[in-house]
């Protein structure tokens, strides 16, 4: 049984990748680049524990209306072999887009990577790379920092018409708040955690009020 170790899941939404997708939040990380939004997803002990043909069916269960799933995090080529493996079961049923964060570039990983990560790459319609450099944050599509690139591996998409955030979705369950999507400015965490603690709402996982500059990335 393939295990992969996950944060968090959630069943839609419109502002990581093309179309409406799912997305699967990876737990660990082994790279630390300053101001990660998740610094609490980075260790590799931790996290929930998964079957990946668990997650499969419930991927291949969603509306129809769902057409992909990005895999972010955390650090997806960390478990490239696993969610290759993923990937592969989910378009057993569904002929789904997939797209994938990671703070390596693709030269690197065409070069260095292993055989699971080349696996992934062979699998990925999209690609975004990159670690996240604070003092680059920029409003862009997908992507907080303007080093990082949008790669379309396939011909499944086209380039996005627009180069500039496509914004930040909040989904409010029965007992929590979760936000998805690339902040276009800096520090975005920080002024929604305070914002919700304003109003009597702790977000799962948000840091104690901090002075800190920049905490923002989706990687
Ligand atoms: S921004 Fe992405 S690549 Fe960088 S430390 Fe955070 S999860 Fe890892």
């Amino acid at each position: 049984m393939t295990i992969l170790t996950i944060s968090r899941v959630a069943a839609r939404t419109s502002v990581l990748g093309p179309g409406v997708r799912a997305v699967i939040w990876v737990h660990g990380c082994p790279l630390r680049c300053a101001g990660c939004i998740a610094p609490e997803d980075l260790p590799f002990d931790g996290g929930d524990r998964r079957a990946i043909d668990e997650l499969a069916a419930w991927l291949t269960g969603l509306p129809a209306d769902v057409t992909g799933v990005t895999f972010s995090g955390g650090e997806p080529m960390a478990q490239a072999a696993e969610l290759a493996e993923l990937t592969a079961l989910i378009r057993r049923e569904r002929d789904w887009s997939v797209m994938s964060y990671t703070g390596f570039t693709l030269g690197h990983l065409r070069r260095h990577g292993t055989p699971g990560q080349h696996a992934l790459l062979a699998a990925l319609d999209v690609l975004v790379d990159g670690p996240y450099l604070a003092a680059r944050h920029a409003d862009l599509r997908w992507r907080a920092s303007d080093n990082q690139r949008v790669h379309l591996l396939t011909d499944r998409h086209p380039a996005p018409a627009r180069d500039t955030s496509a914004g930040i979705e909040v989904h409010a369950g029965t007992s929590d708040v979760m936000w998805i999507g690339v902040p276009p400015v800096p520090g975005f965490r920080d002024h929604f955690a305070q914002a919700m603690r304003d109003r009597g709402v702790l977000l799962d996982g948000a840091p104690e009020p901090t002075n800190a500059e920049e905490t923002d990335d989706v990687g």
